[in-house]
Order: C-alpha cells, then structure tokens, then sequence
C-alpha cells in the first residue's frame, strides 16, 4: 500500500502561561500529519512533544517527516526509531484509522480529571466544576509549605462531596520523611466515613529512588501512582512486570506505537490512567480511541488524566480534525 504524508506545524498559545517545573510555556507547538491511501482513505496524526518528559523535540520530529518524504509505506512508519516516539505515536493512530473503521470516542465529563488551582483558590474551584459533572480533581503540591498544604488537603477533603475524588501529584518533588507524612495524612483521611475519595498520590519521589517508591507503595493503604518514572513503555513494561501495586500514568501521545502499549495491557493487565499531553482534538481522538479500547478489555473506569480543554486561546477544541487541518 502506498500512502501520502503532508504535515503541517502548529502553534497555539495559551490564555494564561503555563508555569512548570522547567519553566514558563507560552504556546503549545506541534505537528499534524495527514496520511491518505491509493483509495481515498484519510488518517490525522498528531506529534506534540514534550522533550522534558523524555520525547523528542520538534525540530527532530520535523526533520524525520521531511526525511521520508510524501510517499511512503506501511513498513516505513512501523520502523519509526524509538528515538521518536511522538512521531511513532502520531504516524501509527494515523495508519490506525486508514485501516480499520474506529467510532468517534465519546468520554463524559464524569471520566475527566480537572487541575485545581494550587491555595486557597481551590476550595471554591471545585463547585462550578462539580455542576458540570466533573467529580474528579487533581492537586498539585510541594508548591508552598507542607503544613499548609496539609491543611488545604484536609479542608478540601471535607468539603467535596462524598462521590468526589481527589488526586494528590507531587511530580517528584517531595523528601522521603514528606512522602511518609502525605501518605500518613491520606490513610487517616480514608478512614473516616462519608468522605471523598483519594484516588492516589502521584510520583512522590523522583524516578532516581525507584526502590524507596517501592517501599512506601507497600507501606501504605493510599494507592501511589506513577507518571514521571513511566514515561517511555520500557520502563512502564518494567513496572508492569515486576508487579507495581499501584496505578501506572500513561501519555500515549509521547509514549510511542500504540500497539506497543496494547501487547503490554494485554501480558500485564495493569491499572493504567490515560493522560494528555495538551494535544489538539486529532491527538485527544486517537487517546480516547485507546483509552476506551483500554477500558473495554480491562473493564476499569478510573477517569482519564485528561481536562486540559479551553485553556487556548483559539476555538481548535470545537473542531473536528477535517475542520482544524482546513484551518491552519
Ligand atoms: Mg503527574
């Protein structure tokens, strides 16, 4: 099969810059590729890096794409180097749809994770949220004090109704004795009766301390889960296989082959969380289409990592990916 490849670079910019551990981002940049079969059928990919997080950059993924050229085959796009894995991700979704005929994903909002504003600010965040059916949010600490921190995460435990569940994500950023006490803190919170749930503390320790993330999975009621240390699927597979108690995070976006990530729900059967990445609605469909994939064969319904949506300042997000490639 011969297949045609046009890409198109993007660049969207945030209403309020995004403030991270690796500083200040301002636009969210990619790239969309269009693949079409001698038959007429059409596949959207999308490439949205993010290099900090162990992806490629941009300018090698742009590189890549001119290297192969407009014409191209299956066997070419499936021997996509893994030094590329969100140009393996977006080429492969794109084949995916030439190939067989998946139904357009529908998640309610009762499957998204919504990010509180860190502070104070969060205790009234949640409510306008909560009416729109979100019932699952996520914090992030270590940005002021622990006891504060600590304080925030109690009152906001009972102030969220009992059907909520709150999410605690620390990127790696606390001590061991810090981590103890946040999980100490969790448990006791848990067992009081009628109170929301905490699904998890996220990667509390950096991926460096893998033994002592071990040893404090093990030592506590409260789930944690893993984001940063389960970056690429060589390292998820290795987790996997050694049996993590706990739910792993996975950014198929930057991830690499889907069917990568398939073979390793199938052997292992973990718990796994879908997150984004801030792709466009072409990067977001070809999620969805694996996290429902995902969620059929394992019948978990945990709610996606998802929830990144009206933060542009363009209106991309009410686009169908036919629409948002006529536009760029
Ligand atoms: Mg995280």
């Amino acid at each position: 099969m011969i297949i045609h490849l046009v890409s198109q670079a993007y660049r969207r910019r945030w209403c309020q810059p995004l403030h991270t551990a690796h500083g200040v981002w301002r636009w969210r940049q990619g790239l969309l590729v269009r693949l079409e079969n001698d038959r007429g059928r059409v596949g959207y990919g999308e490439i949205a890096p993010l290099p900090w997080f162990g992806s490629e950059t941009l300018t090698m993924a742009q590189d890549f794409c001119t290297h192969l050229g407009s014409v191209l085959t299956v066997e070419e796009i499936e021997g996509i180097p893994d030094c590329l894995p969100a140009t393996q991700f977006a080429l492969a979704s794109a084949l995916e749809q030439i190939q067989t005929i998946t139904p357009v994903p529908r998640v309610s909002m009762a499957s998204h994770c919504h990010l509180l504003p860190s502070g104070e600010t969060a205790m009234e965040a949640w409510r306008p949220l909560w009416r729109k059916g979100i019932r699952t949010f996520k914090l992030k600490l270590g940005l002021d004090r622990l006891a504060i921190e600590m304080a925030l995460v109690q009152a906001l435990v009972a102030a969220l109704p009992a059907a909520g569940h709150l999410r605690l994500d620390a990127n790696g950023g606390l001590s061991l004795t810090a981590a103890r006490q946040w999980l100490t803190l969790c448990d006791r919170l848990q067992a009081i009766p009628d109170r929301c749930r905490i699904d998890y503390l996220e990667q509390p320790l950096p991926p460096t301390e893998a033994p002592r993330l071990w040893s404090l999975a093990q030592s506590f009621s409260t789930p944690v889960a893993l984001d940063e240390s389960v970056a690429t699927y060589q390292h998820l597979e290795e987790f996997c296989r050694l049996g993590w108690p706990g739910p792993l995070i996975v950014k198929p976006a930057i991830a690499g082959f889907p069917q990568r990530l398939r073979q390793i729900w199938t052997q292992y059967l973990p718990s796994l969380i879908f997150s984004s990445v801030f792709e466009t609605n072409i990067g977001r469909r070809a999620l969805l289409t694996l996290a429902t994939e995902y969620h059929h064969y394992s019948d978990q319904h945990q709610a996606l990592g998802l929830g990144g949506e009206h933060n542009f300042e363009d209106n991309w997000d009410s686009l169908t990916p036919d629409q948002l490639w006529a536009c760029l």
